[in-house]
Parts: C-alpha cells; structure tokens; sequence
C-alpha cells in the first residue's frame, strides 16, 4: 500500500493549506438586548447549542461590560460564563460603547481601560479590542493613531473584523415587524440572513486577495442576536457548502493581516476595506448589503412580502 501513501501524499501537496477559505465568528454587544423572539437568556443557551451542534469550536464574544445590569440584557455574567464554559472566547468591546470621533482618545482610553479591569480576570480572556462602530478615529489621525499607541501600550490588539453584512439590521428590522404585528416568514428572515451573510463573506475574501494575493483567515462580524440564536447553524452549513472551514478566533487572529495598520483618508469598517482602500481599489469596497436602503428592501419584500413598501424604499 505504499504506492497508496505515496499518491495522498502527492495529493496533499497538491491541495495547498493556503487555497482554503477560512473564516471566524465573533458576536458584539454582549450582553445584548432582547430581540423580538426570546429573552436574552434563552438566546445565550440556543445560541451555545446551535454553535455546538454546528461543531463550531470557538467563536468570540465582544462584551460591552457596561450592558451588564441593564433592564433588558438577562443575566450578562451568567451567559457570559456560559459561552466560556462551551469553550469560547472573550473580549473588549469598551464599557460604554461610544463612538471614538466623538470623545477624546484620552477618555476613550480609560473607558476601555475600565472594561478592561472587569474582564481580565476570566477564563477565555483574549487581549482584542474592537472598535464600537468600528469607528477608529475616522479623518483624525492624531487620534487613530493615539489609540493604536494605546492600545500597544496596553497590551491590546485591535479585534478587527474582516466581513460583516449589518446583521444587527436584519435583528431590528424583524423585531420591529413582531412588535408591529406583522406576519413574518420565518424561513425568508433565515434564508436573507444566511445569504447575505455568505455572500459577505465570499465578497470581502475576493476583496482581500485582489489586495493581499492570498486569501487570508477572515473574521465575520455578528452580534448577540435572536437571529443568530435561531440560524448560526444554517448559516455555518452555507458557509461549508461553499467551502469555507470555520476556524477558532485564535487561528483568525493569528493572520498575519493582523499586523498590518492602513493609512486611508478615514479610519473606519472593516480590515478588508481599508487594506484594498490603501491601495487605491475602486469604491465600493464593501458588501452592497451594508447599504440599508438596499437590505431594507430585501427585507421588506422577501421577509414581509410587502410590495408596496419595497417600491417605496426603492423610490427614496
Ligand atoms: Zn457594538
């Protein structure tokens, strides 16, 4: 059977590690408040089962820690200890989520600083911070870089993000539409977020090796949502129907892309966008879906079935 070893081999070498697309999960805003479906507790432990049934290993969870306590949120430190139980991550998202544009880099510092107090001493702690917004200082430079001194300083890396596709509209949209009254298919909000989440994630990686030659380990941001409770694991069994392998946080942010800081006129969105900004792409280089014009629309149509809204969103 040697000829047999032989030719795998030969196959193995064949196939690259490099040609496969891989990609993360990270969930902002925990602990996030309820969505229109079901109290953020019971979105924690569906969430925990989906990403486990989906075998997804580790996914990171950005917590916002002055959510904690508030009306609305369940019991943020409970679920916390739930995700890192199941063998997730967790990490910076500031303590009170505010844009960087509009404070100084100074108090902006101490508010991750803050944050950073309460959430070191858990188990699953990682040293990522991500921007709310990701806004990073937008057209000042002086307070980019100011944070990205900063956050060196403190031992922090930037928990950028790779591919989004505005998840936490599609979550606002459908909650909205339940408090309405309004008739929601169901499978049409599962089938638009799932799409729109693959087709993000297979836009930016054609992005990002238009601009880096290779397509490196990508990180999808999500939030801590009811639609992510309820189709984590259609949207993991979409993404490896097209090939990509869900990777641990860990191996994404081990990306060499980590080490690279893009210098473009304005300081904000993704790592992808940036990158392919600084070397001059032509506009748009993000995923048409992050147009809420255009996802309001989908949504409206295809979720809602309302035609009449759809020409009217379209007419704006
Ligand atoms: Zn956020």
């Amino acid at each position: 059977m040697r000829w047999l070893a032989a030719l795998v081999a030969c196959l193995m070498i064949a196939v690259p590690a490099a040609a496969q697309k891989r990609i993360a999960l990270s969930f902002d805003d925990t602990p996030r408040h309820a969505g229109g479906f079901m109290d953020p507790d019971a979105r924690a432990e569906m969430l925990i089962k989906a990403l486990r049934k989906a075998k997804v290993k580790q996914a990171a969870f950005f917590v916002t820690v002055g959510n904690l306590g508030k009306p609305g949120t369940g019991d943020g430190a409970t679920n916390i200890a739930r995700y890192v139980v199941a063998g997730h991550v967790i990490a910076n998202h500031s303590y009170s989520h505010k844009r960087l544009s509009g404070m100084s880099a100074e108090a902006y510092l101490a508010d991750i600083d803050y944050a950073d107090a309460w959430l070191k001493g858990w188990g699953g702690y990682r040293p990522w911070f991500r921007f709310p917004f990701l806004d990073e200082g937008g057209k000042d430079k002086a307070k980019r870089d100011a944070l990205r001194d900063g956050l060196k300083a403190r031992g922090l890396s930037n928990g950028y993000v790779t591919a989004e596709a505005s998840d936490w509209n599609i979550e606002g949209l459908a909650a909205d539409a339940k408090k309405a009254g309004k008739t929601i298919d169901m499978k049409a909000l599962r089938d638009l977020y799932v799409e729109s989440h693959v087709e993000a994630a297979e836009y930016y990686d054609a992005l990002a090796v238009k601009v880096l030659g290779r397509s490196p380990a990508h990180v999808m941001l999500l939030h801590e949502t009811d639609i992510a409770a309820l189709f984590i694991g259609d949207l993991v069994k979409a993404l490896r129907a097209k090939g990509w392998e869900l990777v641990t946080a860990d191996a994404a942010y081990a990306d060499p892309i980590r080490l690279l800081h893009p210098d473009t006129p304005f300081a904000q969105g993704t790592l992808t966008e940036a990158l392919a900004w600084e070397k001059g792409l032509p506009a748009p280089r993000w995923y048409e879906r992050n147009d809420l014009k255009i996802a309001n629309s989908l949504f409206a149509r295809r979720v809602l079935g309302e035609r009449a809204a759809d020409a009217k969103a379209m007419a704006q």
